[in-house]
């Protein structure tokens, strides 16, 4: 316990807490470097690190755990052997792999989710798991001089998808071509986005410390979205609200009400389009009776009924979003 000496003086500080608990940590680049290292000098019982990258020299500006001679090694399993240089009594398990390929136990053992991702669609992905999964999930991003922090309660507080702090240009992508002969389209590479060893720093400790508090039940808790900009050194903390209509924690999830209204003549691929622009998806499926959808099929009295249940599928939900057919009636 001497090692903790310095910590467990703060009031309320739970340090038997802390080390009963498991930490999933998504994306091990500059955030989750900062948060892994400051969860393991405070002796967090177990931290679960998940990255399917490898490092690049580039990433040596402000991702602290790794150094020049490790360039192309995996990220969590460097990470990995680190921190547990930093607290040898600490558990750390690597999953070099992606999100979506990691086994549900995995999730279902963490008491946080801590993500550092720079992609969307991983975010939208996990969210949607912690949501399923009824875990809190600490979300952090960054560009340039400016970051932000997200405080997620499945149910409780609003989840990724329930605000529009998605750019439209993502929310609307892959949206129009859905069904027919979709023409494949190669995704532009995106210019690398400017980062910094100080924000990845500041970022990742206020993640750091969201999770720390929830996990030992200290302090008042972010509500729940905050934003700062180290240009002009300033915190901004918004109280974002649950959308009900929210595709992932919204009320339709739970409700058998939520209905699709649908015309005879209508093809499958008309409904999919409706869909991905009322929920933001990107590649909807629909299934009926446990079989998926063709596309080019029309509607009509014989395939479709009112009170019909569809499962529509995407990506980015993890389980699927339940829908009751009504047919239009003139
Ligand atoms: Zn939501």
């Amino acid at each position: 316990m001497s090692r903790y000496d310095r910590q467990i003086r703060i009031d309320g500080w739970d340090q038997e807490k802390l080390q009963d608990a498991t930490a999933f940590i998504a994306g091990i680049g500059a955030l989750g470097s900062f948060i892994s290292t400051n969860l393991a000098l405070s002796g967090i019982g177990n931290l679960i690190l998940c990255d399917m990258d490898t490092i690049e020299v580039s990433n040596l500006n402000r991702q602290l755990l790794f150094h020049k001679r490790e360039v192309r090694k995996y990220k969590s399993e460097v990470a990995a052997k680190k921190l547990r240089r930093i607290n040898p009594d600490i558990d750390v398990v690597s999953l070099p792999m992606k999100l979506e390929n990691v086994k549900r136990s995995h999730y279902e053992k963490a008491d946080v989710i801590i993500a550092g991702l720079d992609s969307f669609d991983a975010r939208r992905w996990l969210n949607s798991l912690a949501v399923d999964l009824k875990k809190p999930l600490f979300s952090g991003g960054m560009y340039g001089l400016m970051g932000h922090v997200q405080r997620i309660i499945p149910y409780e507080t609003p989840c990724f998808e329930c605000q529009p702090l998605i750019p439209q240009e993502k929310l609307s992508q892959a949206c129009s071509p859905i069904g027919e002969k979709r023409k494949h389209i190669p995704k532009k590479k995106e210019a690398p986005m400017p980062a910094v060893a100080t924000i990845s720093m500041i970022i990742g400790a206020i993640l750091s410390q969201e999770a720390l508090k929830h996990i030992m039940n200290l302090g008042v808790p972010l509500n729940n979205y905050l934003f700062y900009d180290g240009m002009t050194n300033t915190t901004t903390v918004l109280h974002l609200e649950r959308k009900f209509n929210c595709p992932v924690c919204g009320g339709y999830y739970d409700l058998d009400e939520a209905t699709l209204t649908v015309e005879d003549g209508e093809t499958v691929a008309e409904l999919l389009t409706r869909i991905a622009y009322a929920f933001g998806l990107a590649e909807p499926k629909i299934m009926l009776k446990g079989i998926i959808l063709d596309s080019a099929m029309v509607i009509s009295k014989k395939n479709l009924k009112d009170g019909s249940k569809l499962f529509v599928m995407d990506d980015r939900l993890a389980k699927p979003l339940k829908l009751i057919i009504q047919k239009h009636k003139d």
